[in-house]
């Protein structure tokens, strides 16, 4: 039995940290069993591979490291920003996890020498690994969109990281005006989750409707297609003649620059100046995979798909939103996917077994209205270096009736309850 796990959970973060950082260097007779894996990042893809390791092997010494006590799940939060659920219900803490025998360290990862194998940690402890998975997520690109920077975000916010950020966007929308304009403001691809910034528009454009009737959503878009364009774009005419207005790429709505002090969008066409303004800036990997230099020049992590292993740094394996999935999106249900896949492979490289190839389902809802959804999902193999749709394995039908769109929001809802008890328990 890991004897850490005898120690309360506030002594488990010191006498970890303290213990590993007298043990940063591998130790190449360490037992299989007793291998030491460190998870960095303990969302969606982090908090699904730490438990999988765990329990594919429970002698596995697996260490979550996570700044945050409670994770903010961004499936579900554009309900939050329209007022239809409370911040609360996104909430989950790694209580589970840890009674599970993973140890949880509150800190964020600042370093890593894949030399010695060893993960910094912010109050200047270190953790030796054997294998590293890293599992960051996104940061938000502050350099990219001029004018748009940390502060700006105070006063434009992105809300593409749940938490602040979204219960601020929901207080500007109760806060604004009947018959004031409500600007989004999307990048180009590769960006996390690719339909949200529209289900967002959706359900903004539901809450103006019910309580601001006189308002409007534009969406200024860096990019022609989206996707189950189709879709939402039925069910925009359907449920909010009007209300929405989307401008593409060719028709000027990639946004160039934004002016926080008077709330104004710029683009190639021309200047809108919104009282609420949702900006979401282009993104790449979070930050500690550039530190660790698994991030490639396009800001995002190249790996081999079978292990998820990094193209560029030895014993470091990425998922999530931060690795170059190819074909499959970056979301939670992909994350989750390849959390356990990940542990299956590390698992077996562990013990000196080939992983198997992995064959990952990944499955995305639109939340329209509370009582209209569609969905599209896939089913994603290794090929040619990179994860394909080998099947499509469903998209709603253009035409269905009502009561099948009722029923896909009931799926969602059920989805998100599933897919959060694997992650968080
Ligand atoms: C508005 C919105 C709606 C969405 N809706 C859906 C949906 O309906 N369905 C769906 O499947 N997906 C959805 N997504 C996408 C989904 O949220 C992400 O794809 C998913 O969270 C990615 O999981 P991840 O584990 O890669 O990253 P995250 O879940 O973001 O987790 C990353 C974790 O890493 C931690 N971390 C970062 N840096 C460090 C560090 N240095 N040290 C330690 N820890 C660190 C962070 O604190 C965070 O907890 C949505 C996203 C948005 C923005």
């Amino acid at each position: 039995m890991n004897a850490l796990r005898l120690m309360t959970r506030r002594n488990v973060v010191a006498g970890v940290a303290a213990s590993a950082a007298l043990s940063v260097f591998p130790c190449p007779s360490r037992a299989q069993s007793a291998a030491r894996i460190v998870v960095i990042g303990g969302g969606f893809g982090g908090a699904s591979c730490a438990r999988s390791l765990r329990r594919i092997d429970a002698k596995l010494q697996v260490t979550l490291v996570e700044p945050n006590r409670t994770f903010t799940a961004c499936p579900f939060s554009n309900e939050v920003i329209a007022g239809l659920r409370e911040i609360e219900a996104q909430q989950f803490t790694y209580d589970r996890i840890s009674a599970e025998g993973v140890t949880v360290i509150a800190q964020a990862a600042v370093s890593i020498d894949p030399q010695r194998r060893a993960v910094g940690l912010a109050d200047g402890t270190s953790l030796g690994y054997d294998r590293l998975v890293l599992a960051p997520g996104i940061d938000l690109r502050f350099d990219a969109l001029p004018g748009y920077d940390k502060a700006a975000a105070e006063k434009m916010p992105h809300a593409w990281k749940a938490g602040s950020q979204t219960v601020l966007l929901r207080k500007q929308l109760e806060a604004m005006d009947d018959g004031g304009l409500v600007a989004l403001a999307v990048p180009a691809a590769p960006l996390r989750c690719p339909p949200a910034p529209y289900e967002r528009a959706s359900l903004i454009a539901h809450y103006l409707k019910t309580r601001k009737p006189r308002s409007k959503v534009l969406v200024l878009d860096a990019k022609d297609a989206i996707p189950q364009q189709r879709l939402f774009e039925d069910a925009w005419k359907l449920l909010y003649p009007g209300i929405i207005e989307r401008v593409s790429l060719s028709q000027g709505g990639r946004v160039t620059s934004v002016d926080p002090a008077t709330n104004t969008i710029v683009t190639d066409f021309g200047n809108y100046t919104a009282q609420v303004a949702n900006v979401i800036p282009p993104q790449q990997a979070g930050r500690i995979a550039q530190i660790a230099g698994a991030a490639d020049k396009t800001g995002w992590c190249p790996i081999d798909p079978v292990t998820f292993a990094s193209k560029l740094v030895p014993d470091i394996h990425v998922i999530g939103d931060a690795c170059i999935g190819g074909g499959i999106p970056k979301s939670a249900s992909a994350a989750n996917a390849e959390g356990k896949a990940c542990a299956e492979a590390v698992a077996k490289l562990i013990s000196g077994a080939s992983p198997a190839i992995p064959r990952l389902i990944g499955a995305c809802f639109n939340m329209v209205a509370p009582d209209y959804a569609f969905s599209l999902s896939g089913i994603y193999q290794p090929k040619d270096g990179m994860f394909a749709e080998i099947d499509a394995a469903g998209t709603s039908p253009v035409d269905a009736p009502r009561d099948v769109r009722i029923r896909e929001a009931d799926n969602a809802r059920a989805w998100y309850r599933t897919i959060t008890v694997d992650a968080f328990g």
